[in-house]
């Protein structure tokens, strides 16, 4: 009698990986920008926010405030008030004052290109971090852990952790540099269209025979 082998959990996380891009091959950032600045601006607004909701508010404030330099000296109040429907409004207008300010004086109004830099500005942590590296500067720095990265991951059977820190840390062993990013962007399409929080659509679902937690 042959006993059929079980992938390990780098195998699976390889093929899940190819199946995403064959599901997805056309997968890209949906946040709208048209610069480095832009991006992290609306990177920042998409915390606990959709994309969509961020894209609603980014062609009034672009169209106020464009660069680094304009949203240094932006009026707080009225920055606010662009940004008030994406949530924790004064928080996120704050910081992104404070990071462009930051970006004016001590980056000569450049975004920087490395993540150490990256996370001295204010409002940015490794996920705002990873998502301008990647886009911004086509680097792969991380895996940027966002809500449905986190969710599918942890679901897939990638890893036990909760914290974003650690299930980067758990990913980045299982999948090549190169894809860091494409893991992430894919991964979210298939959050938003079949592992949905609440209800996720296993029968539809073409990861299912790779997925410990399948209903299939
Ligand atoms: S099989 Fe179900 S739980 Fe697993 S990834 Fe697909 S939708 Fe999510």
């Amino acid at each position: 009698m042959t006993t059929r082998k079980s992938p390990s959990k780098k195998q699976r996380a390889l093929e899940i990986l190819q199946r995403l891009k064959h599901l997805y091959p056309d997968a890209t950032c949906s946040l709208n920008y048209s610069t480095p600045v832009q991006l992290l601006v609306a990177t920042i607004l998409s915390a606990q926010c959709t994309d969509e909701r961020v894209n609603k508010v980014t062609p009034a404030l672009f169209g106020r405030f464009p660069d680094a330099a304009s949203l240094a000296n932006a009026d707080l109040e009225e920055l606010e008030n662009l940004v008030r429907s994406t949530g924790f409004y004064r928080n996120k207008a704050k910081n992104i004052q404070a990071a462009c300010r930051m970006i004016a004086t001590e980056f000569d109004s450049v975004v920087p290109n490395q993540m150490e830099q990256l996370l001295k500005l204010p409002g940015v942590a490794r996920k705002t971090a990873n998502v301008v590296l990647a886009h911004a500067y086509g680097i792969n720095a991380g895996v940027t852990v966002d809500t449905h990265v986190k969710r599918l991951s942890q679901r897939l059977g990638l890893t036990k952790h909760a914290e974003p820190i650690k299930i980067e840390q758990d990913l980045m062993k299982l999948l090549p540099q190169p894809d860091w990013e494409n893991w992430s962007i894919r991964l979210i399409y298939h959050g938003r269209a079949i592992c949905k929080a609440r209800s996720p659509a296993c029968s539809a679902c073409e990861l299912a025979d790779l997925c410990p937690t399948s209903d299939k």
